[in-house]
C-alpha cells in the first residue's frame, strides 16, 4: 500500500482520506463518501490513466500536480494531450477509450466512441480514431478546419472538435 498510496492523483488520495477518517463518524451525505462519489472518482482515475513517455510506465496524471516525477524513473512528466469534453478530462494516451458516457453522459462506459493508437507501434506519434458512426469536424490550432469521417483517424494536437453535437477540445494537460 505504501508504495502504491504515492502513485494516485491527489483528488483520490484525498477521497480515501476523507473517507477514513470525517466520513467514518460523520454519517451525513457531506460527511460519508457515497457510492456515487466513488464511482464518479474511479471513472475520472481511469480517464487519468498515462503513459510515461520516458520509461512507458504507467502513470496516472495528477490535475493538481502536472509536473510530478514518474514513480519509476523519476523523471519529470510531460503533461498529456488531455481532451476536454462535458466536464471531463481524458488522457489521450495510447489505449484509453474515449466512452460513449464522455459524449452523451449516458453511463455507457463500455461503448468507445474514440481510441487513442500510434502510427507505428511505437510511443511517437498519437492518433484519435473517429470509432462512432458520425464524421467529426476538426479545427487544429492555426489550421483549417477538416472532417474526420467514420474509422478515420487524426493527430493529436491541440484543436476543438466537434463529434456530430458534443463539442471538446484538446489542449495540453496542466493549463
Ligand atoms: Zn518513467
Amino acid at each position: 500500500m505504501l508504495v502504491w498510496w504515492p502513485v494516485y492523483p491527489e483528488f483520490f488520495r484525498d477521497l480515501f482520506v476523507r473517507s477514513f477518517t470525517t466520513g467514518l463518524a460523520d454519517g451525513t451525505l457531506t460527511g460519508r463518501v457515497t457510492e456515487g462519489t466513488w464511482r464518479r472518482a474511479l471513472n475520472r482515475l481511469a480517464d487519468a490513466a498515462n503513459v510515461c513517455g520516458s520509461c512507458g510506465a504507467a502513470t496516472f496524471w495528477d490535475q493538481d500536480a502536472p509536473t510530478r516525477a514518474c514513480w519509476n524513473c523519476g523523471r519529470a512528466g510531460t503533461p498529456p494531450a488531455l481532451l476536454s469534453i462535458g466536464g471531463h478530462h481524458v488522457v489521450l494516451a495510447e489505449g484509453n477509450p474515449v466512452t460513449s458516457h464522455h459524449l452523451l453522459h449516458d453511463r455507457d462506459y463500455r461503448t468507445a466512441v474514440a481510441r487513442v493508437e500510434t502510427l507505428d507501434g511505437s510511443q511517437g506519434t498519437l492518433l484519435l480514431r473517429n470509432l462512432t458512426p458520425a464524421t467529426w469536424s476538426v479545427t487544429p490550432a492555426g489550421e483549417e478546419t477538416k472532417t474526420v469521417r467514420p474509422n478515420q483517424r487524426l493527430r493529436i494536437r491541440p484543436m476543438d472538435i466537434d463529434f456530430g453535437g458534443q463539442k471538446g477540445t484538446i489542449g495540453a494537460g496542466g493549463r
